[in-house]
């Protein structure tokens, strides 16, 4: 049997006509290495980002479900121009939207897990000597619901669709040559990384490095699927790969850093200091599917016998989450809810930095010496994360790549622009 490798090509890379008859021409190239070919493809270019405005101009508070409807739309378009695209070579390819494969998720709109991929359909096409064209970052509930995967989620369809197939691997084709040290639009001297690890990798994607979704690192991992991120503009160079912690060799205490503006915080203050009272709050927001990210509960008022808790969620669930505190507020008879949306998370990483004391210590002074502010704290083993000014972000990211040496001579290519809306 042939071995099946998985592509992807991100916004970018189909942005326009010409771009995907190239990408027709790196599919067709990896056909003629004697391989079975399954191509995940996004919306063209900013088309999400468009899609997103229009509906918000209708409404301001738009239903998921239609947004998925809305949004889902933008992957069907790239599949169907690149099949012809390849097909205008004189290769046989087909595409297929996520209900017509049968890529199953959980019943929920805008971020959906997947929870099963029917392979029939793909092997029989494989089978016929198909190229296959996937539509990424959509999926179909078990009765028919179109849903979506959140946004980035297209790498995650082509990781999911590399673990169903047993694919040999998965190759991530973007805008940049690979993942660097942080994002080379901040910081051009970036350095890229020849490999990482799948726990750095995933630490990196929550920390805000949009390189990768979040989802596709940790299925990459959980099904040993080996992953590649590569540019679509430069195929002589192999971009990164992304493998398990053990088959590394650790030399640096910090791998990289990210920035992560798409947060808010939330304060509930003056919350009884009895059992159950974060429990309410929290399980009230998760009942909602309001993923909470950094928490902080203040010392306990010794005169009111009240905390302070603090947390952040991602600013689209912010209209969620702001009805559930509005019952709770009242449920746990807290004094006030104050929303800061002037906040961006700042996170260094790094498998080196395990039983390394000083390095919390350098990235702390380090932002006190640039007169930034700390307001919320938060770590994990391979971790440390710091809630910051937005608009501290950019700098905080340049001095701290800078303090743990992460840059090279080079200044890397980007071939994007950023998103105009
Ligand atoms: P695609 O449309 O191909 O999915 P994305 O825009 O989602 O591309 O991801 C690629 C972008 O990720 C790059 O253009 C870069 O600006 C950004 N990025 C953020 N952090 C990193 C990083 N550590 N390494 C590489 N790229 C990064
Ligand atoms: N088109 C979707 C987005 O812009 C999914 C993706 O590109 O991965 O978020
Ligand atoms: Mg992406």
């Amino acid at each position: 049997m042939k071995k099946i490798i998985v592509q992807k090509f991100g916004g970018t890379s189909v942005a326009d006509t010409d771009k995907i008859k190239n990408v027709a021409k790196t599919v067709i190239r990896e056909k003629n290495n004697g391989n079975d070919v399954v191509v995940v493809v996004s919306a063209m270019g900013h088309t999400t980002d468009h899609l997103v405005k229009m509906a918000h101009d209708i409404n301001p508070n738009p239903s998921s479900r239609e947004m998925d409807m809305l949004l889902s739309t933008g992957e069907c378009v790239s599949i169907a121009l690149l099949t012809m695209a390849i097909q205008a070579q004189g290769y046989k390819a087909v595409s297929f939207n996520a209900s017509q494969i049968g890529i199953l998720t959980e019943n929920i709109h805008s971020k959906a897990r997947i929870v099963d991929i029917k392979t029939e359909k793909l092997k029989k096409n494989l089978e016929a000597g198909n190229i296959i064209v996937v539509a990424g970052f959509q999926g179909v509930t078990e009765d028919g619901e179109i849903t979506t995967l959140g946004r980035g989620g297209s790498d995650t369809s082509a990781v999911a669709l590399a673990a169903a197939l047993n694919a040999e691997r998965c190759d991530i084709y973007t805008d940049v040559e690979g993942v660097y040290t942080t994002d080379p639009r901040v910081v051009p001297n970036a350095s890229r990384l020849d490999i990482v690890s799948y726990e750095e990798m995933l630490e990196l994607a929550h920390a805000g490095a949009n390189v990768l979704h979040p989802r596709s690192v940790e299925t990459a991992k959980q099904y040993s699927v080996p992953l590649r991120v590569r540019s679509s503009f430069n195929l002589d160079n192999m971009g990164t790969l992304i493998i398990g912690v053990d088959e590394m060799e650790i030399n640096k205490p910090v791998t990289g850093v990210a920035a992560d503006s798409s947060q808010v915080r939330i304060v509930v203050c003056e919350v009884p200091d009895t059992p159950g009272e974060a429990a309410t709050l929290f399980s009230s927001l998760a009942k909602e599917n309001v993923s909470v990210d950094m928490i902080i509960q203040s010392y306990a008022r010794k005169a009111s016998q009240t905390n302070d808790i603090a947390f952040t969620i991602n600013k689209e669930d912010l209209p969620k989450a702001l009805d559930v505190l509005e019952d709770v507020k009242v449920r746990l008879n807290a004094a006030d809810v104050k929303i800061d949306e002037n906040i961006s998370k700042v996170s260094i990483i790094g498998a080196g930095m395990i039983d390394r004391p000083g390095i919390a210590s350098t990235m702390f002074q380090t932002l006190a010496d640039s007169n930034i502010n700390i307001k919320m704290i938060s770590t994990s083993e391979i971790k440390i994360s710091c809630l910051i000014n937005k608009e501290d972000a950019s700098k905080a990211v340049k001095k701290l790549h800078e303090v743990f040496s992460l840059g090279c001579d080079e200044i890397a290519d980007v071939k994007g622009t950023l998103p105009d809306v």
